[in-house]
Parts: structure tokens; C-alpha cells; sequence
């Protein structure tokens, strides 16, 4: 009647116990040899209910029923979550103009990158679109500036904002937004007006390596590395703060120097968020990169914020979400300077994969449809991290024919565990034993 979780990964052993996380319901448990052994015989076992801890192992999802097929639940809820329309809450990525100020080396717009900014005509049309999709169901509204560099268009984000927020008080669904920015033009006066009147929330901030390598990698100056620096100062103090740290095999050796920097120099321990984020396919990505990134670089980055520098150790338990991507949707959700739609960030820009228009609605191109009918790959059926993976990115899958590097994935969550229950004190034996739970 009852079997053990094919999610239940065996983080490691010691001498009193076992320590397992369920990567699907996200439990991290220490058991000991008994009830390890309990769990392991459970489908053989007649009277299940009558242990000490089954109650507590089946709703920590380290239990679950025999007829449950686990792999078909994560297979299916992601096909679900896609295809159905968020009835309560609207997220919309809108990127006002195709410029930038700066000139990263790795980005991916470069090639189209354009002195396209939406015109007076499509800003009135996107506030209609977007007033078109209230449905009484709706009760949120969410706006994530992007671009090129939005802030080069903030009068008309700011115009724009007020009036949807008037709009929004008046038929009572609560608006927020984010940015997505480089941080040059972050200034104290931007940051108030982004937080007074565009209902700015949150903003996430790129901001990749230390001066030499920032002014090389981005055509920028020392000038606009420092203010960006004083511009996170600033900001930290309104709004919630994510910095990311574009990583490849030419500028890693800045991370922790620069981690360092804003988080004693700058005092911003606490008020922002540090990730980093790997750039495939540049020249400075060298073969076998994204395993030496998986593997060494992304555990050894964490474990100098959290050891070092004293940064929350709360962020390294992977989390099961869904989906894997929130934008691949048969609603649009990515808008460009002209008011087109697109079907993910990474398309922005490309003529070629737009999908429809605010005004003219979708188009049902074939790319739309390839992209929403990827689904998790069978082959992942028996992965025991698959609530984390999801078989990655779609995009990258159909149109890059990247495939996940399974094994360098799996150690990747393995030491983040270990990273997190070393640093909550769980003194375990760390050279023994990993594996999936079955045996
Ligand atoms: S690149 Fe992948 S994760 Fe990013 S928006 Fe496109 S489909 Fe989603
Ligand atoms: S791609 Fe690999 S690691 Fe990811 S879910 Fe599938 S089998 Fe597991």
C-alpha cells in the first residue's frame, strides 16, 4: 500500500543515521538506522501504520501511496501549469526600447540590439492591452521592466505607471513592479521616482566582475563601475535587491572579491541577494564549462558567501516549482518597444520569433507552439531529481539541442544540501554515501 519516495536522495550517512531530502516536498530529515531501514522495506511491510514514524514520514512526503506514480505528477503539473492562465494574478516582462548604454560582450541581444523605444502610440495601446486582460478573477498586476536598458525610457515607465496605478486603485487590484537593470542610471532622485510612483518593488541589477574586467567586458568606464556601486548603496535602502553576477571561465576569479566588496566594504549584508548566473556560449566559456560551473565553481562561490561573509545560508535548499520556465505560456506574457509578443526573454528583439501584438493579438506561430509543446523529456522519468531539473530549459533544448549534464546537476544540488546542513551545525560524516534512498 505504501512505498518509499523515488524523490528521497541520500545526502549522506554517518554513524548515527541517515540524512535525506525529498526533492520533491523539499524535507530535509535525519534518520536513524532503523527507521532508515524502515523506510527502505516499507512496501514490503503488512502493518506500515503501526511504526513510530510513519505518520511523520508520510506527510513529509518521504512515504507516499504505491499507486501514486510520482515521475507522471511532476510530468503532468508542468504541462498543466503552462497551458493554464493564471486567473488571479497578470505578470507581464515589458522591455520599453532595444538600446542600452552599455555593450556586454555575452549578450545575447547584441545582435539586435537597436535604437528601437516604444513610440507615444504603443504606450497608449499597451495601456489598453493591459486594461483588455482585467478579468473579474483578477486581483494582481505585476510589470517587470527589461530591455536593452529600460531606465534609458524611465519618464515614460513613470508616466505610464501612475496613471496604471490610479487605474488599479480604482478596480481595486493591487500593481507592483521590478526592474531589470545594469544600475548606471540608478541614481538616488530615479531610485525615489521608481519607488514613489512605479510602484517598483523590486530590482535586479547586473553587475558580472570587478572595474578592469567590468570596463572590458561591458565597453563601459571605472566611472560607471563605481556608480553602480553607490547606486546598489542607494537602492538597498528602498527596495529589495538582487545582484547578478554573469559568470564564465574569464571573469569568475572577480566573484568573491567582488561578493566581498558589497557585502562588508559596502555593508549590504542582509539587504541584497547575490547569485550567479552562467554564461554558455561565449569564447570565454571554455569547453566543459557548465560542469566545472555546476561542480566547482557555483558550491565553492556559495560556500565563501555563507563561511566567509557571512551571508544567509536560508537560499540553498532547492526548491521544487513547477514549472521550469513562468514565461513559456499560451498567454503573453513578454512585450517589446513595438508592442510585439514574444515567447521567451531570449527571443526579445528577434523579428522572426514574435508571436502576436497588443493590438492584433497572437499570431499562433509555429514557434510559439514548438516551445509550449516542449515537455519534460520521458527519459527523465527515472531521475531522482527531476522536481529540481525539469529536464531544464525548453528553449535551450529545442532550439540549442542542449542537453542537462545529469550527473554535474546532480552534485550540484548534493553540495548545496551539504553546504546548508554543514552551516546549520548537522555534524555528519561528509565522505560517505550518496546516493538515492532505494539502496
Ligand atoms: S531561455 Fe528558457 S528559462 Fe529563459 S525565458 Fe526562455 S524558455 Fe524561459
Ligand atoms: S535532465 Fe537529467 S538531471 Fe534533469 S531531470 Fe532529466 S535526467 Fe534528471
Amino acid at each position: 500500500m505504501y512505498a518509499s519516495s523515488i524523490y528521497n536522495l541520500r545526502v549522506n550517512e554517518a554513524r548515527d543515521g541517515v540524512l535525506v531530502f525529498n526533492t520533491f516536498s523539499g524535507a530535509l530529515v535525519m534518520l536513524d538506522w532503523d527507521t532508515y531501514q524502515f523506510l527502505l522495506g516499507v512496501e514490503n511491510n503488512q502493518n506500515p501504520e503501526s511504526h513510530e514514524h510513519f505518520s511523520e514520514l508520510l506527510r513529509q512526503g518521504l512515504i507516499v501511496r504505491r499507486e501514486l506514480n510520482e515521475a507522471n505528477r511532476v510530468i503532468l503539473t508542468e504541462k498543466r501549469t503552462k497551458m493554464l492562465s493564471r486567473r488571479d494574478t497578470l505578470k507581464f516582462l515589458v522591455g520599453p526600447t532595444l538600446a542600452c548604454n552599455l555593450d556586454c560582450q555575452y549578450c545575447y541581444q547584441s545582435e539586435v540590439r537597436r535604437n528601437i523605444a516604444m513610440s507615444e502610440g504603443v504606450w497608449e495601446d499597451l495601456f489598453s492591452y493591459i486594461c483588455s486582460r482585467f478579468e473579474p478573477t483578477v486581483k494582481r498586476l505585476h510589470i517587470d521592466w527589461f530591455g536593452g536598458e529600460p531606465l534609458l525610457e524611465h519618464e515614460r515607465i513613470a508616466r505610464f505607471s501612475v496613471r496604471m496605478a490610479s487605474h488599479c486603485k480604482e478596480i481595486d487590484v493591487e500593481y507592483s513592479a521590478g526592474v531589470i537593470t545594469n544600475g548606471v542610471l540608478l541614481s538616488q532622485r530615479l531610485m525615489g521616482v521608481l519607488h514613489n510612483q512605479c510602484m517598483v518593488k523590486h530590482i535586479q541589477i547586473t553587475l558580472d566582475c570587478l572595474v578592469d574586467n567590468y570596463c572590458r567586458l561591458k565597453g563601459a568606464t571605472a566611472e560607471d563601475f563605481y556608480t553602480v556601486l553607490d547606486n546598489i548603496e542607494q537602492a538597498s535602502q528602498l527596495c529589495s535587491l538582487t545582484i547578478r553576477l554573469n559568470t564564465d571561465d574569464d571573469n569568475y576569479g572577480d566573484m568573491k572579491e567582488l561578493a566581498r566588496h558589497l557585502l562588508v566594504d559596502r555593508r549590504l549584508r542582509g539587504k541584497v541577494r547575490i547569485y550567479l548566473a552562467p554564461i554558455e556560449g561565449t569564447d570565454s566559456a571554455g569547453e566543459g564549462f557548465m560542469k566545472r560551473f555546476l561542480t566547482q565553481m557555483e558550491p565553492e562561490f556559495l560556500g565563501y558567501l555563507v563561511n566567509q561573509l557571512g551571508y544567509s545560508a536560508d537560499g540553498l535548499l532547492p526548491q521544487y516549482k513547477g514549472v521550469y520556465c513562468g514565461l513559456v505560456s499560451p498567454d503573453p506574457a513578454i512585450i517589446g518597444p513595438s508592442g510585439e509578443f514574444y515567447q521567451c526573454e531570449h527571443h526579445f528583439g528577434d523579428s522572426s520569433k514574435v508571436t502576436g501584438h497588443i493590438s492584433r493579438g497572437l499570431y499562433y506561430t509555429p514557434n510559439q507552439l514548438d516551445l509550449l509543446n516542449v515537455d519534460i523529456p520521458l527519459a527523465c522519468s527515472d531521475c531522482d531529481i527531476l522536481p529540481l531539473c525539469l529536464g531544464g530549459c525548453p528553449r535551450d533544448r529545442l532550439e540549442d539541442g542542449l542537453s542537462v549534464d545529469c550527473s554535474s546537476r546532480r552534485q550540484n544540488v548534493l553540495k548545496k544540501i551539504r553546504l546548508y546542513c554543514a552551516h546549520n551545525g548537522w555534524s555528519l560524516d561528509w565522505n560517505h554515501g550518496e546516493g538515492r534512498s532505494q539502496g
